[in-house]
This record gives structure tokens, C-alpha cells and sequence, in this order.
């Protein structure tokens, strides 16, 4: 069956500038869908009360250097991106001032009206992507239920594009050099452009600063340091905004390589610096589920709803005991292959490993290669149907929603000067669906509704 009012959906997506490049250049709209994730208030509330303490958690991490040293180097010996990163030449300190715009993403568990229903997949420190588009869907949405009021009054109100720009001009500001730019660090060719200029128009319009757009490789070949001033086309760069950098993919020449060095060796604002980037990993995540860990760099108060969000996460080497018998997380994984996920230190979608596949892989992984992954119980989110519009097709199917909450931080030698949680995403995708990613074009672009059976 097909979505009753699909041209008109198609018509305000366009409208609206929901839009991306294909891979033939062509524009595309984004996929979307249009059946908000039903949540109850409980857990809306406690999703937005944990993006503080979070953010707060990942700027002690990345300020831990002799931690992620600890915890990332006997990793590297079998993860060259890694390796890489961990070798780059940069100086102990270059610039007090840090900026983290993150998102941190979970999964219902259940639907229980205990307000624990939020289990955390990642946290990302670094291209935490769709905090314009994703005003662009509410828009649509808004337009297109425009004669159902109960719809209208439901949906969770979502604005993270200005609060993320303020935190951007506020970096700025501080850097303290008038007339300095913003740089956005994108990959060639970026197909998801229209989210990033977003950001940038809005800058421009608001606040008076211009932008420039270069890749990792563009900036190796052009730009040089003034004073401990990242210079570029004459003009200085008071802040670096990554929306590449997370993949191997982005590193293939090696002037891509000298770039990120010579960004990280000016004293240009970083969102995020190499050690926020590193505190994003997979593997430190895992580390911080161990409570003695967690108690390090959580504010006390919260950590213990933190830790209610977490799901078993170990390395494939940890012992667990189950019913009284002693076995490998590997072991573990290999007698239950449904119940977990595999993941290696890497960003952008598409790298984990499910069920049969996860099972392939261990079986013939060699020892050696075991610390560059961690094993992560799989979260079974509760299904809901949901019609889904790619690539200008519609579908109604069951589906599971990964929401995640925006947060933006910024912090002088430490010190939080601003944090704040902005708003959120959704994202659907159908239930047989493993991995997640809307333009790894897993997943639909969606908004939030508050659940009918909430009592309050
Ligand atoms: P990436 O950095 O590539 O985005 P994620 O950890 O977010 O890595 O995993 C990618 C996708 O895989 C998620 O968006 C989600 O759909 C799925 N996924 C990840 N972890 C789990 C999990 N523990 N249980 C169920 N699905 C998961
Ligand atoms: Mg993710």
C-alpha cells in the first residue's frame, strides 16, 4: 500500500529543504517518516536531565590524557586508525578552551511507566549530524498534520539549531580575534552538505560570522600558522567545526593527516579536540560501565542514573559469570549471537556486527585482534508502525526509533562556561534492520510524540 498523501509529503519535504545530494548529484530529499515515536514524559525527562551530566562526564574524560593513553594504546597495536590518531604529532596544550557539540543517542527497552526505559547506544563527541534538517522535518510534519489538533498538541517541541549556533558564536567570541572565521572541516564531495550550511547561515545571519568549507586534505595543502593562528585564504580560524575526521576514509592522502596535525597545533577552538574525539570511542564507553570508572568522572550525584541507562558492554576477553558458570563475554557472545553486538572503534554507521555475521567473524578473529573490539548487549526496542518515506517511495511497516539528545559544552582549562541540552532526533527504521544511519540510508529522519496512555 502506498502512503495516501505521498506527492503531497514529497512536495512540502522539497518545499521545506529536506534535502541531500545523491550519489549521481542529483538532489534527493531526505528519508523521512511520518508516524511520530510515541515516549512517555518520564523518559523524555530524564533523556534531556542527562545531557548536562554526560557532556560534564565526556570533558573530564578528554582531559584525562594519561586514561585514554591507558585505555586506547594496547588497542592501537591492531587498529591502525587508531594507531594513527594516537601518533599524531600534537603539542600538550595549544588552546584552554574546549567545545563539545554532542549528541547522545538511546533506545526505548519497554514502555513501563517507570520513566527506565532508556537504554544509551553511543554517545558522539564528534559530527553529531542533523540538528538543522531535523528542525526541517518538524516543520513538514507540523504542515502536513495541520488538521489533526491532537497531533499538533502532542508533538515534542525541538529546536537544537540556534542553541548549538549560540555555543558556536560564544567560542568564538572568546577566541577573542574580530573578523576570525568558522571552519568546517567536511568530507569531498559531502552529500549531507544542506545540514552543515544550515549551521553556517544561521552563524552568518545571527551572529556576523562567515564560514569556510574545507576538507582535512584542502587544509594540509593551504593552510600554515601565524602566531599559533590557524590561517587560511587570509583569514584566521577561531574555531574548527569536524564534520569528517571519524573515519579511516577521511586520512587516504596524506595531507589529510597533516592538516588535522596543523589544526591541532594551532590555537584555534576545536569541536571536538582529538582527545574529546578519543573519549568518544567505543572502547571507553565500555570502560566507563565499570562502576569505579564511572564514579571518576561522573557528577556523583548522577551517576546513578547514568549507569541505569547502560547495557552490559565488555571486552571479548572479560570473564562473566552466568548462572554460577564462569565464561568469556566471547564465549558468550559465540552460545548467544542474537543477544549481542559487535563493534569495532569506528564512527558513521555500518561497522557493527549482528547475529550470524557477529558469529562468523568471532569464530575466525584471531586472539590478537580481540582489544579492537568490544561486545555490547543488544537493546531490544519495543516495535511501533510507522510509514516511512525514502527515496521518494513510502512504506508502512513495524519499526524501531534511536532518539538522541543534543548537548553543547564549552569549557575554559576545565571551567564549564556554558552547557545545555538543545533538543533532539529521531530516527526510524524498520525492525529487521540492524544498523542504524540515515544517509548510510538505513534509517528515516523522524520527531517525537508524548505517549497517549502518559496520565499526566
Ligand atoms: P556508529 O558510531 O557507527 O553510529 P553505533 O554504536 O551508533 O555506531 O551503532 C550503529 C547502529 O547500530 C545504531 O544506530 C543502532 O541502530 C545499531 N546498534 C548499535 N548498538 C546497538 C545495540 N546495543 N543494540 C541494538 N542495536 C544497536
Ligand atoms: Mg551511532
Amino acid at each position: 500500500m502506498q502512503y495516501p498523501r505521498l506527492e503531497e509529503a514529497l512536495d512540502q519535504a522539497v518545499l521545506n529543504g529536506l534535502l541531500r545530494f545523491d550519489e549521481d548529484k542529483s538532489l534527493m530529499h531526505v528519508p523521512f517518516s511520518l508516524s511520530p515515536c510515541p515516549i512517555l514524559k518520564e523518559d523524555l525527562h530524564l533523556m534531556q536531565n542527562l545531557t548536562e551530566p554526560f557532556s560534564e562526564m565526556m570533558l573530564r574524560v578528554s582531559r584525562d590524557r594519561e586514561f585514554l593513553r591507558q585505555i586506547l594504546e594496547p588497542l592501537a597495536v591492531s587498529d591502525p586508525f587508531l594507531e594513527m590518531l594516537l601518533g599524531m604529532s600534537v603539542p600538550e596544550q595549544t588552546q584552554n578552551l574546549q567545545m563539545l557539540v554532542q549528541r547522545n543517542d538511546f533506545f526505548l527497552n519497554g514502555l513501563s511507566h517507570s520513566g527506565e526505559n532508556l537504554r544509551q547506544v553511543e554517545l558522539n563527541t564528534i559530527a553529531a549530524s542533523f540538528p538543522y534538517l531535523i528542525e526541517r522535518l518538524m516543520q513538514i510534519q507540523r504542515m502536513h498534520f495541520g488538521s489533526d489538533p491532537v497531533l499538533q498538541q502532542s508533538l515534542v517541541a525541538n529546536a537544537p539549531l540556534e542553541m548549538i549556533v549560540d555555543g558556536m558564536a560564544e567560542a568564538i567570541q572568546c577566541y577573542g580575534k574580530s573578523e576570525s572565521y568558522m571552519l568546517t572541516v567536511n568530507q569531498p564531495g559531502e552529500a549531507n552538505r544542506f545540514d552543515q550550511l544550515g549551521i553556517e547561515q544561521l552563524l552568518w545571519e545571527k551572529h556576523g560570522i562567515q564560514c569556510m568549507r574545507k576538507t582535512l586534505d584542502e587544509i594540509g595543502q593551504k593552510a600554515f600558522l601565524r602566531q599559533g593562528h590557524l590561517v587560511l585564504e587570509n583569514n584566521t580560524v577561531a574555531l574548527v567545526y569536524y564534520r569528517a575526521g571519524y573515519t579511516p576514509d577521511d586520512f587516504i592522502n596524506p595531507d589529510s593527516r597533516k592538516g588535522r596535525e596543523l589544526i591541532e597545533n594551532s590555537s584555534a577552538i576545536q569541536t571536538p579536540d582529538l582527545w574529546m574525539q578519543l573519549a568518544g570511542m567505543k572502547k571507553i564507553q565500555q570502560t566507563l560501565t565499570r562502576p569505579e570508572i564511572l564514579s571518576r568522572y561522573a557528577p556523583a550525584v548522577w551517576k546513578e542514573r547514568m549507569a541505569s541507562t547502560f547495557v552490559r558492554m565488555h571486552a571479548l576477553e572479560d570473564e562473566i559469570k552466568d548462572f554460577g558458570e564462569c565464561k568469556t563475554a566471547l564465549e558468550q557472545a559465540l552460545a548467544d549471537p542474537e543477544s549481542w553486538v559487535l563493534k569495532p572503534q569506528r564512527e558513521g554507521g555500518g561497522n557493527n556486527f549482528f547475529g550470524r555475521e557477529m558469529e562468523d567473524l568471532l569464530k575466525k578473529m584471531h586472539a590478537t585482534q580481540y582489544s579492537s573490539y568490544i561486545l555490547m548487549e543488544r537493546i531490544q526496542a519495543p516495535a511501533h508502525p510507522a510509514w516511512l518515506i525514502a527515496r521518494g517511495q513510502s512504506e508502512h511497516t513495524e519499526c524501531v526509533s534511536e532518539i538522541g539528545r543534543y548537548g553543547v559544552l564549552f569549557a575554559d582549562q576545565g571551567k564549564i562556561l556554558r552547557n545545555q541540552d538543545c533538543g533532539y532526533l529521531v530516527r526510524t527504521k524498520s525492525a529487521d534492520v540492524n544498523e542504524g544511519g540515515v544517509c548510510a540510508g538505513y534509517s528515516c529522519l523522524n520527531t517525537l510524540i508524548l505517549d497517549d496512555e502518559d496520565p499526566s
